[in-house]
């Protein structure tokens, strides 16, 4: 933003926007960041005809000019006033006027609603004087004074920087007086007596309150701008990534009043209800009150549908409103209204913030009702919502039923989405060593055992499931229990990471969204509540304070990292049925369409999404969220079973290949059963089996431990078993490698072993055989990982080739079947023009790619220097995380191009995690592959990412 004006005033009645326009078009996101978010709609609003009291906005470019020269820029004060009586002449009042008296508020609004962040002040323009000219016209002394007293309260703590509590204490201290319990209750006499007061309060301080009107807008105005540089502001500016050079701009409008009698009122209202996205009215209202009375909670409100029997008239004038309002944005609407004697105002509109399972309701419904189109649609749900809506959650129907128990203790930043419930624990390392404890697989032991370990630790808790943190495996069964803890800091540092892994959720009292506790959360999925500044923490005494309540170590809380809500006790998480989410299917099956679409896609493939699967549990899954392919699967996970590990030991220890063929003989059929499950899930859609691709030594018993039993079975050897331990210990020392990662793994493991990979080659297509036979369509490709020179591929191809066809020709039944390679190595990438001629599809291994491309060992460097790293700002984020576009990116680009000029049929994809991360996905669509493959519970995520990288594309 530039701090000379760029355009012809400083300041735009309401009613001029068309003359704006004319400036500067229609873009919405430039009319924002001229007039602000609510001077834009205020405008917008005017122009479409409703009622709106009139007024004008100061730009955001007079602010930038004020914050760099400490001053008004020249002839700003002269275009107020010349605007200034337009609204007189609208309204028949006149600012400081003995007749008919004008007043205003002073409302600051910046492009991005920054709520709460900077200063409004109401009912600018009166003093002593016109206080009497207004009792006189309107016969009202109770409204009047209260009005005035407001101003200078407002005035005072906004303007004048005086603290709000002296004020506050006087109206007690009346309120007290007169034996009231509300501000409602009190009369004319005790506003006119707290108005005289609260004058003498701001001479307390050496300040004086300005009885000139002229002299009040222009202080305030000067307020507004300097709010844009307070503390408050630019600390939420920091946390949400707002520039600092925007700028606020400042409306001065006609003031409306909803408190003048039981004919009045104001209100807050979304036009859909944003929580459950339901097509429904939804929000609050207060007769006889000013806007700001909502929202401070003095008096509980109505419900808006009650309004439909009290006041019908303005009940329809809302629902007119409400209608027009959508048709007019297309969106669901957060507007503030007021009504005076029957008449309807609006005083805000914005797009309305909602939580994901709205956002994706709303974004259905608008499209089927052709409001929007679907591609508009897609756009209006991000995929941390879908993922939202994948993870155990708290029903908002447990949350509402927990806040009506007044179970709700705070709400704090929504740092990283997800739900817990936890026992508090308040430092890092009882986290880890609590977090961590192995609690077996049996639900009534792991309750008698998670006492006894508390205890040890000093924890006081009661033990119920709530307490546990339970995985299972695809099937259903229990994995694992382990303690679920609340890690609790005032905040987070990089000493405590350690504690944040091992803890379901982490809750800071401070810092915003872009904290230490956020940024990691984050990073690793942990959900986070953080600068919930409604917290005392006692790190001493290990306690909490929040209002009158105290929490102990080991207490019971529960929190949603999705909307910051924090409770006490326990809530019901519950995994979201996908089957019953009928709009997100409904979504994701356009997002389909979008991709494949070639009039979206243009000359791009369009993404699919398949997934990383080795077992059929997980295939079933992952088909279930529309995964379109099996992407990969693992085969090395096969031989880790328990019974078959000691064979696969002998096959490895065999000294040459005649002696490992029998070990061989005993897997395959085992092997192919595996691949049988995985066909018959996946029938007519590809599946992707990679050869082994570990190196050898996983298998067996770790160096260091083989080396201790040996010494001690030196010393005693009761079994006889030093012999076997000590051959078993010199092919282990044998096969030691120092970098096992660039070691013998992957095809050279194969070029070494043929008979290994010539088994699994003789397993996938035996099964894919019997499984044809059963009028299944089977689409087997074979896939050979760590490929870096065309002459190892040349050479495992040709002998697995025969196998393939070898069993083909045994079978009665056609069968098409695919060899691939996975491109991982940098040289791979660099050389694909030629090894493409070698592979009917590519795929892109980016966890090893980046490993290589940056000579980083993932491992070791996630959990050492790479936090640093992002939180040192040397690198942006974690290029595990999210695709290094810049280096890795460009060896995929070119292996892409490369590889389809000399093989243009060839099939490209990416297995890496990279696979379910909307911004790797982005690349990977306009890198022009054909799919991703993720975990099963990203797909649902990546095909939303997929159509929006498909759409940002088209734009
Ligand atoms: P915020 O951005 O903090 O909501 P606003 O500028 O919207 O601040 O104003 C605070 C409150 O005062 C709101 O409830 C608003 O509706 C009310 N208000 C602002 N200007 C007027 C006005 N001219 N007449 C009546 N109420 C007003
Ligand atoms: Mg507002
Ligand atoms: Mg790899």
């Amino acid at each position: 933003m530039p701090t000379q004006k760029t355009i012809k005033n400083w300041v735009y009645n309401f009613d001029q926007l068309p003359n704006l326009i004319s400036e500067v078009g229609t873009d919405y996101d430039i009319l924002k960041s001229l007039l602000g978010g609510k001077g834009c709609f205020l405008a917008d609003m005017t122009k479409a005809g409703l009622p709106v009291p009139p007024g004008l906005t100061i730009t955001t470019q007079a602010c930038n000019y004020y914050s760099e020269n400490q001053k008004f820029p020249e002839g700003m004060l002269d275009e107020i006033l010349a605007s200034l009586k337009k609204v007189e002449q609208k309204t028949g009042k006149t600012f400081g006027g003995k007749i008919n008296p004008l007043l205003v508020s002073c409302r600051s609004g910046a492009k991005f609603s920054m709520p709460g962040m900077m200063d409004t002040v109401l009912n600018l323009g009166l003093n002593e004087e016109i206080v009497n000219v207004m009792i006189a016209e309107t016969n009202n002394p109770k409204f009047v004074w209260n009005c005035y007293r407001r101003l200078i309260q407002m005035f005072g703590s906004v303007v004048l920087n005086i603290p709000d509590e002296p004020f506050e204490e006087h109206i007690t201290a009346v309120r007290k007086a007169r034996g009231v319990d509300s501000d409602v209750k009190l009369e004319a006499a005790d506003w006119q007596q707290l108005a005289h007061e609260f004058l003498k309060i701001i001479e307390s301080f050496g300040q004086t309150f300005p009885a000139d009107p002229f002299k009040q807008l222009e202080m305030a105005i000067q307020a507004v701008f300097a709010s844009w540089n307070g503390k408050r502001a630019i600390d939420y500016r920091r946390a949400e990534g707002i520039p600092d050079d925007l700028g606020t701009a400042v409306n001065i409008q006609t003031m409306i009043f909803g408190n003048i009698n039981d004919n009045c009122g104001t209100g807050v209202a979304f036009t859909r209800n944003p929580a459950t996205g339901v097509d429904e009215f939804f929000g609050d209202f207060l007769v006889n009150a000013q806007g700001e009375d909502v929202v401070a909670g003095i008096r509980n409100p109505q419900k808006i549908s009650e309004l439909a029997n009290q006041w019908p008239e303005i009940y329809q004038q809302l629902l007119d409103v409400r209608g027009k309002l959508e048709s007019y944005y297309r969106d669901m609407q957060d507007i503030e209204f007021t009504i005076v004697n029957g008449k309807l105002w609006m005083l805000q509109t914005r797009t309305g913030k909602r939580t994901a399972k709205a956002a994706i309701k709303m974004a259905v419904d608008m499209a089927e009702a052709n409001l929007i189109t679907k591609q508009q649609a897609m756009m209006r749900v991000t995929p941390k919502q879908i993922d939202m809506m994948l993870h155990p959650q708290f029903s908002e129907e447990e949350k509402e039923a927990a806040k009506k128990q007044g179970r709700l203790l705070a709400t704090g930043v929504n740092a990283s989405p997800g739900a817990a419930c936890g026992v508090l624990v308040f430092d890092a390392d009882k986290t880890e060593e609590f977090g961590k404890t192995d609690l077996g697989t049996s639900l009534p032991e792991a309750i008698e055992k998670i006492t006894a370990v508390a205890e040890k630790l000093g924890i006081k808790l009661q033990a119920n499931e709530s307490i546990l943190k339970i995985k299972y495996t695809p099937d259903g069964k229990i994995k694992s229990i382990n303690p679920s803890v609340i890690m609790i800091r005032p905040e987070t540092k990089p000493d405590d990471v350690h504690g944040m892994l091992a803890a379901s959720a982490i809750l800071t009292a401070l810092g915003g969204a872009t904290s230490h506790a956020a940024v990691v959360s984050r990073g690793f999925g942990i959900p986070c509540v953080c600068g919930c500044d409604a917290l005392r923490i006692n790190l001493s005494s290990r306690t909490v304070e929040v209002g009158d309540k105290i929490f102990s170590e080991g207490d019971l809380v529960s929190l949603d990292g999705g909307d910051g809500q924090v409770f006490s006790g326990a809530l019901t998480l519950s995994l979201p049925d996908f089957a019953e989410q009928k709009d997100l299917q409904k979504l994701l099956l356009w997002a389909d369409e979008i991709c494949a679409d070639p009039k979206a896609r243009g000359d791009k493939p369009g993404l699919q999404v398949w997934t990383n699967a080795d077992q059929p549990a997980d295939a079933q899954i992952a088909k279930s969220f529309g995964a379109q392919g099996i992407g990969l699967c693992r085969t090395e996970h096969m031989f880790f079973a328990p019974e078959r590990l000691p064979i696969v030991q002998k096959m490895i220890l065999a000294s040459d290949a005649a002696a490992r063929q029998p070990y061989l003989d005993q897997l395959l059929p085992e092997q192919q059963k595996d691949f049988e499950g995985l066909f018959e899930v996946m029938d007519n859609l590809p599946v992707i089996i990679r050869l082994i691709d570990p190196p050898m030594h996983e298998f067996l018993p770790p160096l260091t431990e083989l080396l201790v039993e040996v010494e001690k079975l030196k010393i005693a050897d009761p079994k006889n078993e030093l012999g076997e331990k000590q051959k078993l210990l010199a092919a282990v020392t044998q096969m030691h490698e120092a970098n096992p990662m660039m070691g013998l793994r992957g095809i050279r493991l194969g070029l070494m072993m043929p008979e290994l990979i010539a088994m699994q080659v003789k397993a996938i297509m035996q099964a894919a055989c019997s499984v044809a036979k059963k009028g299944i369509t089977v689409k087997p490709e074979i896939m050979i990982p760590l490929v870096s020179h065309i002459n190892e591929l040349k050479k495992t191809r040709e002998t697995l080739a025969k196998v393939a066809k070898e069993v083909v020709a045994n079978s009665n039944v056609q069968i098409a079947y695919k060899f691939g390679t996975m491109i991982e190595i940098p040289r791979a990438a660099l050389t694909a023009g030629e090894i493409a001629t070698e592979a009917e599809f590519f795929s892109f291994g980016t966890n090893d790619l980046t490993q290589m491309t940056f000579g980083f060992s993932r491992d070791d460097a996630e959990r050492g220097f790479l936090l640093r790293y992002v939180e040192e700002g040397i690198l942006p984020e974690s290029p595990f995380q999210t695709i290094d576009t810049q280096g890795v990116g460009r060896l995929i680009e070119l292996a892409v191009s490369e590889g389809r000029k000399t093989n243009p049929n060839l099939e490209i994809g990416i297995c890496g995690e990279h696979g379910g991360d909307p911004a790797s996905i982005t690349f990977c669509h306009t890198a022009g592959l054909n799919y991703v493959s993720c975990s099963p519970f990203r797909v649902p995520v990546a095909r939303l990412a997929a159509a929006q990288a498909v759409l940002n594309a088209a734009k």
